[in-house]
């Protein structure tokens, strides 16, 4: 059994954590520690500033 903690769910954490999910043994546990609970896609961001976008499109509810 093993307990797997990512520190940060930013670009780094995130996919690390849902690649390493599919991994896990039954067994195994996966935790995820961050500030608050989405994601933003970072490079998206400038899009956001100039209304390209709007930060629901480019933010993913982690929780
Ligand atoms: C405008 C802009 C455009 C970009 N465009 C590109 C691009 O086109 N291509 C490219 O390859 N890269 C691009 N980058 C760079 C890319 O976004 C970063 O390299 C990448 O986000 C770094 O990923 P990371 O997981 O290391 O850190 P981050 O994505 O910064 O994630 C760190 C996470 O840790 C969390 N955290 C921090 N401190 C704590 C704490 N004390 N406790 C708990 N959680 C904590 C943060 O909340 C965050 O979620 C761009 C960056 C910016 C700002």
């Amino acid at each position: 059994m093993s307990h797997i903690v990512v520190l940060g769910a930013g670009l780094g954490g995130t996919i690390m954590a849902y690649e390493m999910r599919d991994k896990l043994r039954s067994d195994d546990r996966l935790s995820v520690v961050t500030l608050g609970t989405s994601y933003s896609f970072v490079p998206s961001n400038p899009w956001v500033a100039v209304g390209w976008r709007e930060r629901d499109d480019v933010t993913v509810d982690l929780a």
